[in-house]
């Protein structure tokens, strides 16, 4: 296969770590130019001990130490502000100016077609429309993501997501002999990400384990502290079998293909 150019469009920081980052690594052992585009800077992460900015500027950093271990090409931020979470998991009442959940859509997808146009992509990753479990940046990464690749024209657009059924499956029974923290609920994950039926790309990672758990190891900032509003603080809280299934596989709902379709690798039917 001749080299392709694949871009990782995400929503915070740490989410390139858990969602992409086997896929990612793979990618650019295989030769391919793998970019990574986050929406916000992840400043309205967890760490309670730093201001605001500081931990934007924090959270960079962490990235391109992620990035530099997933084989990453190049790095860019589209410099929205971190919308947040409500306590109850939706949007935050108290947001900055620039919240990307606020952002016109037409206008963000503009800056990352910019992007698209600028690499000449073959891939663009994006969320499946409920944005995984839910965070409302992570669903307008969808929206943009999706305008973005009708701009520029790019021919496979991946989601990534997360195949429930084992996972809720395996946190029931994880739930029998280990007790979870009072805010994470099981049954949030019920609805959350894609069944196993949409999933159309199941990319087994196994060989980039080590890749991964190091890209995951760099966001120390949201390893800790605060409250579980993060995928990554929420998984680093369950248990290792979850843990093991989450690293094994990637998995993506290419939605122009027809269902029941299984594919191993993200460039896998190129369009003619
Ligand atoms: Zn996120």
């Amino acid at each position: 296969m001749p080299p392709r150019t694949a871009v990782f469009f995400h929503a915070h920081p740490d989410d390139e770590a858990l969602l992409t980052a086997g896929t990612m690594a793979m990618l650019a052992s295989e030769g391919h130019r793998v970019v990574l585009v986050v929406a916000t800077a992840g400043e309205r992460g967890l760490a309670e001990m730093r201001p605001g900015e500081a931990l934007g500027e924090t959270r960079m950093k962490e990235l391109y130490e992620s990035a530099a271990v997933l084989g990453c090409a190049r790095v860019e931020c589209l410099g929205y502000g971190d919308s947040g979470l409500s306590p109850q998991g939706g949007v935050a009442d108290e947001r900055p100016d620039n919240a990307f959940i606020d952002a016109d859509t037409e206008k963000a997808a503009q800056a990352l077609a910019a992007i698209l146009e600028e690499e000449d992509a073959d891939l663009l990753s994006i969320y499946d429309p409920a944005g995984g479990y839910g965070h409302p940046d992570h669903v307008q990464v969808h929206r943009v993501g999706r305008r973005a690749a009708e701009i520029a024209g790019t021919e496979i657009v991946l989601e990534a997501t997360v195949n429930r059924d084992p996972l809720v499956k395996l946190l029931k029974m994880a739930g029998r002999v280990y007790r979870f923290p009072p805010e994470f609920d099981v049954r949030t994950f019920e609805s959350a990400y894609s069944p196993s039926e949409a999933i159309t790309h199941r990319v087994n990672v196994r060989r980039f384990a080590r890749q991964k758990r190091a890209a995951m190891a760099a966001h120390v900032s949201q390893a800790s502290g605060g409250e579980s509003d993060r995928t990554l603080a929420v998984m680093l809280k369950v248990p290792s079998p979850v843990y093991r299934l989450v690293f094994g596989t990637e998995w993506f709902v290419r939605r122009d293909l027809p269902p029941g379709t299984r594919l191993d690798h993200p460039l896998d039917r190129w369009p003619k």
